[in-house]
C-alpha cells in the first residue's frame, strides 16, 4: 500500500471528487439524509496542481471502491529536486510517487512576504511581487518570469490557515478547508476534506437524525488531527522562508 497518491489535476481530479461525492450522496441518501450539491465555478479547471491523497485517505478510497479509478490517474511524478542557481542539484525531497513522467508542466513560484492583502490585487500587481521577489535570482528563474506574463492559467494566493474555535454553528457544519485548511504546505489538505466529509457522514448517521450530536461527535474525533496536520502545515511554511 502506497503512502501516497499524487492525482492528476484539472478533469481528472475533477472526475475523481466528482466520484467521491457521488458515492458519499449514496451512503447519506441511504441514511435518510437528501443531499443537495452547490458549486459556483463555472466550469471545471483543465489545469492546476496535482493534489496528494495520503494516509488514512487511502483507506478511505478503498472503502468507496474508488482507489482503482484513482490509481490510474496518478501523475506518476518522481519526486522533487532542489538545485542551485546554476541549475546543479543540490537534494532531494523523497518520492512517495512513483516512477514515470506527468503529461504536463506545472511551475510554482513560492515565497514568503510580510505584505499583506497581494490577493486583493490584479494580475499585474501580482506579478509585480512575483517579479520582485524572485529579481536577481539565477537558474530557469528569469525565463519562467518572462513565460508567467504569457500563462493562460495564472493563479495566485497566500498561503494560509483556519482556526475556528467551533466547526459547526446551528444547522451548518464546516468541512474541509472552510473549516480547518492547514495551508497548501501540509500537503494534507486533500486528504484532510475527504476524511472531514466521510467522518461527519458517518457521525450524521450514527446520531439519529441529531445533527447536533452529530455535529458534536465529528469534530471531536477529528480535531486532535487537525492539530497535528496544522502544525506539518506551519512547519512547511519555514521552507518557503516563513517565520512561522
Ligand atoms: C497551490 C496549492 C497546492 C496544494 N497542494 C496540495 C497537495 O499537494 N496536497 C494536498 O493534499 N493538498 C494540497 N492543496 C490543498 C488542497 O487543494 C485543499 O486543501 C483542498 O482542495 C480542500 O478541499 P475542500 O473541498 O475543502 O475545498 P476546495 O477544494 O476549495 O473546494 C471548495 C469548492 O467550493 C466552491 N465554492 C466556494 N464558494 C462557494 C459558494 N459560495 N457557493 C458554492 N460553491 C462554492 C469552490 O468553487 C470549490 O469548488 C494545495 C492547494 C493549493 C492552492
Amino acid at each position: 500500500m502506497p503512502l501516497l497518491l499524487r492525482v492528476l489535476r484539472g478533469h481528472a481530479a475533477c472526475e475523481f471528487v466528482a466520484e467521491f461525492v457521488h458515492r458519499l450522496h449514496r451512503w447519506l441518501h441511504r441514511d435518510g439524509y437528501q443531499v443537495t450539491v452547490v458549486e459556483s465555478a463555472l466550469s471545471v479547471r483543465d489545469s492546476g496542481y496535482a493534489v496528494d491523497v495520503r494516509g488514512a485517505a487511502l483507506g478511505l478510497l478503498e472503502e468507496m471502491g474508488i482507489l482503482g479509478e484513482v490509481r490510474e490517474h496518478e501523475t506518476k511524478m518522481r519526486g522533487t529536486t532542489l538545485v542551485d542557481e546554476t541549475g546543479a542539484e543540490t537534494g532531494r525531497l523523497p518520492a512517495e510517487a512513483f516512477a514515470g513522467d506527468a503529461d504536463r508542466l506545472t511551475v510554482s513560484l513560492s515565497f514568503a512576504t510580510d505584505t499583506a492583502a497581494l490577493d486583493q490585487r490584479d494580475r499585474d500587481g501580482q506579478e509585480q511581487a512575483i517579479r520582485a521577489a524572485f529579481a536577481g535570482n539565477g537558474w530557469e528563474a528569469p525565463r519562467l518570469l518572462d513565460e508567467m506574463a504569457q500563462a493562460a492559467d495564472f493563479y495566485f494566493a497566500s498561503a494560509c490557515q483556519v482556526e475556528l474555535d467551533r466547526w459547526s454553528h446551528g444547522r451548518i457544519a464546516l468541512i474541509g478547508d472552510a473549516g480547518y485548511c492547514a495551508a497548501p504546505t501540509s500537503g494534507m489538505g486533500t486528504s484532510q476534506a475527504l476524511i472531514g466529509a466521510r467522518v461527519l457522514a458517518r457521525e450524521l448517521a450514527e446520531s439519529g437524525g441529531d445533527h447536533r450530536a452529530g455535529f458534536v461527535a465529528y469534530e471531536r474525533e477529528l480535531r486532535p488531527d487537525v492539530l497535528k496536520t496544522q502544525a506539518i502545515g506551519r512547519e512547511g511554511a519555514k521552507m518557503f522562508g516563513a517565520a512561522a
